[in-house]
């Protein structure tokens, strides 16, 4: 499942494409993904302008210049593929039409940008852009955590006497927007904290230092998809999905990174979700 980092991978991947950039057509395939598709999906989309490409946690809002905005979500499985334009040092020609192409835009200009999602738990929508924050995808979320409004002491604030594990506390939308499993991992490992600590006894001073290495270990994990757009060379021209290394997360049974711990990474499953973790590094 892609996460803050991959979404936001797929948006700076996307901007030189289709920023300031007229939606020649689009090609609606089926009445719906996840959810419906918004009615005259198709017309309210052709002719328009791309004003802004921007990312609220896991969603890619496309701003038109129409007034109304594209709020699309990659779901499971949802692959947006550039052909017809070069993108980093390398240009795709169009591919033959697949059976998941779901939605196609052909952009004036020659680019075509295809959502293909096979399982189809992705979902788009178009609204009011000025309405769009309180959109009902959008409306209970929690600060960026990229942004000023998420900050130490708002983590302290909401952590406060939460009797749930830290782990799930962070991966709680309404706490902070758009973390996932594998960077809550991430996190907790480099702050040593154990991730079945119950959140609201675990000290003001550790609560704070999470908050620079949760900007950090995103921060690291846009830099490395940024160099995967660079370095564009995928057969088909998908964006977003890129080799990064982990330091704990999916090394179960590997020793720990830290230096001198000898100790193996080990798994538990929390809330249906597999946690990883250094038993020596993470109290
Ligand atoms: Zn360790």
């Amino acid at each position: 499942m892609p996460e803050l980092p991959e979404v936001e991978t797929v948006r700076r991947g996307l901007e030189p494409v289709m920023t300031d950039t007229v939606i020649e057509s689009a090609q609606v395939n089926r009445p719906d993904l996840r959810w419906p598709l918004p009615v005259n999906m198709s017309e309210r989309l052709t002719g328009q302008r791309v004003v802004g490409l921007r990312r609220r946690s896991k969603y890619i809002l496309c701003d038109l210049e129409g007034g109304e905005t594209l709020l699309i979500h990659l779901g499971m499985s949802g692959r947006m593929l550039i052909s017809g334009a070069q993108v980093g040092a390398f240009a795709h020609p169009h591919p033959a039409p697949e059976k998941h192409d779901h939605v196609v835009l052909n952009m004036v200009g020659g680019a075509r940008i295809t959502f293909n999602d096979a399982r189809r738990f992705g979902a788009m929508d178009l609204a009011q852009t000025s309405e769009v924050d309180s959109h009902k995808w959008l409306a209970g979320l929690g600060p960026e955590p990229l942004g000023n409004a998420f900050s130490e002491d708002h983590l302290v604030a909401r952590l406060k006497g939460r009797k749930m594990p830290i782990k799930s506390a962070l991966l709680d939308q309404k706490i902070v927007a758009g973390l996932g499993n594998i960077y809550v991992c991430e996190t907790l490992y480099r702050a040593g904290i154990h991730p079945a600590r119950q959140a609201g006894a675990i000290s003001e001073r550790r609560v704070r230092s999470m908050v620079p290495i949760i900007r950090q270990v995103l921060e690291e994990a846009i830099a490395a998809g940024g160099s995967s757009l660079r370095d564009f060379r995928q057969a088909d021209g998908e964006l977003g999905y890129f080799q990064h290394n982990f330091d704990v997360y999916g090394r179960e049974g590997m020793t720990c990174k830290t230096q001198e711990c000898q100790a193996e990474i080990r798994r538990i499953v929390q809330s249906g979700r597999s946690s990883f973790y250094c038993p020596a590094c993470q109290r």
